[in-house]
């Protein structure tokens, strides 16, 4: 991209001093960095999750188990969802200054990338949603069944081997001036590893032995983390090449209701890409949004304010029309 063409006045960064400001960055510091992350957060879940079903010969799956990998995943899902995406993305309401730190807490648990990172990407992914630019489209990789099957395999997992880096400068400003949103999201990597430490402490009280301890680490550590991240990246992948379209939109986003409790909500995705400022998902209270569930509790509690939901107008200007209803719009 003409944007990124590299210039010859870089300081280190990869960001000239003297060019007007770029929308991404590229170099080996910043690869070499993503290289690591992916290894560490993305691969080793995978590794992780092997291994918990390993350690059942060493160690049942018992309540404890499960009730540290729910419990888990529904808090740093919701961190995810409500936190990074609806708030710190979107802006789509308004929150405690204790509330937003808490999400950001329970955001960075999940190992998906630090509060300011993800923000940015996710607005560049709105910004060229599907078109050049667009860090996770999984239709850009040409067509037929293999380009297909590249697609979803970049959209879902390997982009975050290596990809251009979102200038934060550029694309977050607003949390970059929030100071202590900003010093709790610096402490990314000691959240992840509290979120290791929570379930083995549990899991080793409660059973009273090493094994134990390391049983729940795994389940309600590095499964639940290789749960959500697949879950998070199924939105990227299979659901910007499948799924229904209620609202127009300018990229490929569909819904996929019937995942829509799994993914807090997440899986309204047309519904998202055409009010992305609308804290709610499922936009009718009968389609499924356990994320705005949860920000209708913190509106209801006054721990939240300003929820930006689009209006019925808005909706219907927006809303594509089956050809029944058109048929008998006419009649
Ligand atoms: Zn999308
Ligand atoms: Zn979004």
């Amino acid at each position: 991209m003409a944007e990124n063409e590299a210039k010859s006045t870089e300081d280190d960064t990869g960001i000239s001093s003297q060019e007007p400001r770029r929308k991404t960055i590229s170099n080996a510091y910043v690869h070499r960095l993503q290289r690591r992350h992916f290894l560490l957060f993305d691969v080793l879940p995978i590794f992780g999750t092997v291994a918990a079903f390993a350690f059942l010969a060493v160690h049942p799956f018992g309540a404890p188990e499960l009730a540290l990998l729910l419990a888990m995943w529904i808090v740093t899902g919701l961190g995810i969802s409500v936190g990074y995406h609806r708030l710190f993305t979107h802006r789509s309401f308004k929150a405690k200054p204790w509330v937003a730190n808490l999400l950001a807490v329970a955001g960075s648990m999940a190992g998906q990338g630090g509060m300011v990172s993800w923000v940015a990407l996710h607005r560049r992914h709105h910004e060229c949603s599907d078109r050049e630019g667009d860090p996770h489209s999984p239709n850009l990789a040409g067509g037929g069944l293999k380009g297909r099957l590249r697609g979803l395999m970049h959209s879902h997992f390997l982009w975050m081997r290596r990809h251009e880096y979102p200038n934060v400068v550029h694309y977050a400003p607003d949390l970059l001036k929030n100071r202590s949103l900003v010093r709790v999201a610096r402490f990314y990597y000691y959240w992840i590893v509290l979120g290791l430490v929570i379930p083995a402490v549990i899991g080793g009280l409660v059973y009273q032995s090493w094994t134990g301890a390391v049983s729940c680490l795994l389940w309600g550590g590095l499964v639940r983390i290789f749960v959500l991240e697949h879950i998070v990246w199924a939105i990227n992948s299979f659901l910007h090449m499948f799924g229904t379209r209620p609202y127009r939109s300018r990229e490929e986003s569909g819904n996929g209701g019937i995942f829509a409790l799994l993914t807090f909500g997440e899986a309204w995705h047309n519904n998202h890409h055409a009010f992305p400022e609308s804290p709610s998902f499922g936009l009718d209270w009968y389609r499924l949004d356990p994320g705005y569930w949860l920000v209708k509790l913190l509106k209801i509690t006054g721990l939240a304010w300003d929820l930006k939901v689009p209006t019925s107008e808005r909706r219907e200007a927006k809303r594509i029309h089956t050809k029944i209803e058109r048929t008998a719009a006419a009649a």
